[in-house]
C-alpha cells in the first residue's frame, strides 16, 4: 500500500498530447497521476474518441495513501446515482484500508503483526482471501514476493516507523531475516471448519511468533478487484478501476475496444508512454524501486526488498509492469517479478500466462505482451 501522501493527490489530472487520426482530431489522454512510490509509471489513456462524450462518468477519492478513480460507460446517470456509487466505492475502501493498512495501530494487520501468539487469530474474509492469495504468488514466485517480508522493510526505513539513509548492520539483517518466510504463515478461510479452541472462520496463524506481515505489494490491486466486484453488482458493467497505479478493467472500454492504458517510461520527464495496453477483463500494475528509495555513497536502496538475501532489490530492472486476471495477481506479480529479476521474470511470466513490460536498468525495454 501507498503511504505517503505526496506529489499530487486529488484527482486525476487532465492533459493532452497530439496524435494523428484519419480526421485530424487531438486525442485526448487521461493520466492518473497518484502519489504512489510506483505510481507515475503506470497512466490511462483514455484516447478513444468517445471520451468525454455523454454515459462515460468518472469518480475519484483517496484510499490507502494515494488516489483511487473510476471510470465508467453507461448511458445517463442521475447525480444521486452517481453519488450513491462513489460513497458506495469510498465505503468499500475504508473498509478494506481498516483491515489491511500497518500505518493504521488498530487496522487487523497491525494487530495481527503485534500479536506474539502463534494461535489462530480470526481476521474477516478478505484478510483471509489476500493472504491466501499472497501466499499462492509466493508459491509460484518461488519466494521472491513475500508479505512476511514486514520485518525487512522496517529495518530498511520503508515501514509506518520510516527512517532513511540508513544501511543496516550484517547483523541485524540476518536477525530481520530470522523472523521472515512465508511458509510460517498459514491461513484458515471461512468454509474450512472449526479449529481446536472450537472457533471457527477466517483466520491467520503464525508459524514463529515473531512473524509480520506487510500486504503493501498486494492491497491496492486487490482492493481494486473488490471495487470493480462492487460496480459489477451495482449493474456498472464496464469500468476501470485505478488506485494509485494499480488498474482493474471490466467489460469493452468507452468505444468497444477496451480500456486503453498507457505504461509510461520510469524515471523520465515529462513522462513518455513505453506501450499502450487494452484492457478488458484485466488489470496492469507496475513496481518500480526508483521512486521510492534512499541512496548511500552513490547507490540506491529502494523499498521492494529481496526476502531471500534481506537486502533491496538491485537495479538492474528498473520496473515492471504487469498484464493479468485480476489486480491481486498483476499487483503482487509485478512485485515478485522485479525482485527476480529478468530471467526468471521471463520465465514466471510466460508459465502463468501473464504479459510483462521490463524497463531494464540500463534503459533498454522488453516486453512480452498477448495482444
Ligand atoms: P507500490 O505499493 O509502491 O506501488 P509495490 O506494489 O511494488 O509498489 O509494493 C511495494 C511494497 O511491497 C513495499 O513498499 C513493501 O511494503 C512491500 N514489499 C517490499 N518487498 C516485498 C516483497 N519482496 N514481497 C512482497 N511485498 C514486498
Ligand atoms: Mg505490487
Amino acid at each position: 500500500m501507498a503511504r505517503r501522501r505526496e506529489g499530487n493527490g486529488g484527482s486525476p489530472e487532465i492533459c493532452s498530447r497530439r496524435r494523428e487520426e484519419a480526421e485530424g482530431s487531438v486525442r485526448r489522454v487521461i493520466r492518473l497521476l497518484t502519489s504512489a512510490a510506483t505510481g507515475w509509471v503506470v497512466a490511462w489513456l483514455c484516447g478513444c474518441a468517445a471520451w468525454g462524450a455523454e454515459g462515460t462518468h468518472a469518480l475519484s477519492g483517496e484510499t490507502m495513501g494515494t488516489t483511487w478513480s473510476v471510470k465508467f460507460r453507461g448511458g445517463e446517470v442521475s447525480p444521486q446515482r452517481r453519488d450513491g456509487h462513489r460513497d458506495g466505492v469510498q465505503a468499500e475502501l475504508d473498509r478494506l484500508e481498516a483491515q489491511m493498512s500497518d500505518y493504521r495501530a488498530d487496522s487487523v494487520v497491525s494487530r495481527f503483526n503485534r500479536g506474539r501468539g502463534t494461535n489462530w487469530f480470526a481476521v474477516p474474509g478478505e484478510t483471509a482471501r489476500v493472504v491466501r492469495e499472497a501466499l499462492e504468488i509466493s508459491r509460484r514466485t518461488d519466494g521472491a514476493f513475500d508479505i512476511t517480508v514486514a520485518p525487512l522493510v522496517a529495518l530498511w526505513g520503508f515501514g509506518p516507523r520510516r527512517k532513511t539513509g540508513v544501511v543496516p548492520p550484517d547483523a541485524a539483517i540476518a536477525a530481520a531475516r530470522a523472523r521472515v518466510g512465508w511458509r510460517h504463515l498459514e491461513v484458515r478461510e471461512t468454509t474450512a471448519g472449526v479449529d481446536e479452541t472450537g472457533a471457527m472462520g477466517a483466520a491467520l496463524r503464525k508459524g514463529i511468533p515473531d512473524l509480520e506481515i506487510d500486504l503493501g505489494g498486494i492491497a491496492k490491486g486487490f482492493a481494486a478487484d473488490a471495487v470493480s466486484e462492487l460496480l459489477w453488482r451495482r449493474g456498472v458493467t464496464n469500468h476501470l478501476v485505478g488506485i494509485g497505479g494499480d488498474l482493474r478493467a471490466r467489460g469493452a472500454g468507452p468505444a468497444g475496444e477496451g480500456w486503453r492504458v498507457g505504461i509510461e517510461r520510469p524515471a523520465v520527464a515529462p513522462a513518455v508512454v513505453e506501450r499502450v495496453v487494452s484492457l478488458r477483463d484485466q488489470a496492469v500494475s507496475t513496481s518500480g524501486n526508483y521512486r521510492n528509495f534512499f541512496t548511500v555513497g552513490g547507490k540506491r536502496y529502494g523499498h521492494i526488498i529481496d526476502p531471500r538475501t534481506g537486502w533491496p532489490v538491485s537495479a538492474g530492472v528498473l520496473s515492471v509492469s504487469v498484464v493479468a486476471k485480476s489486480g491481486t495477481w498483476a499487483d503482487a506479480l509485478a512485485t515478485g517479478l522485479l525482485v527476480l529479476g529478468e530471467a526468471a521474470a521471463v520465465r514466471v511470466a510466460e508459465r502463468e500466462g501473464v504479459g510483462m513490460v521490463l524497463v531494464r536498468g540500463d534503459g533498454a525495454t522488453r516486453e512480452w505482451l498477448r495482444e
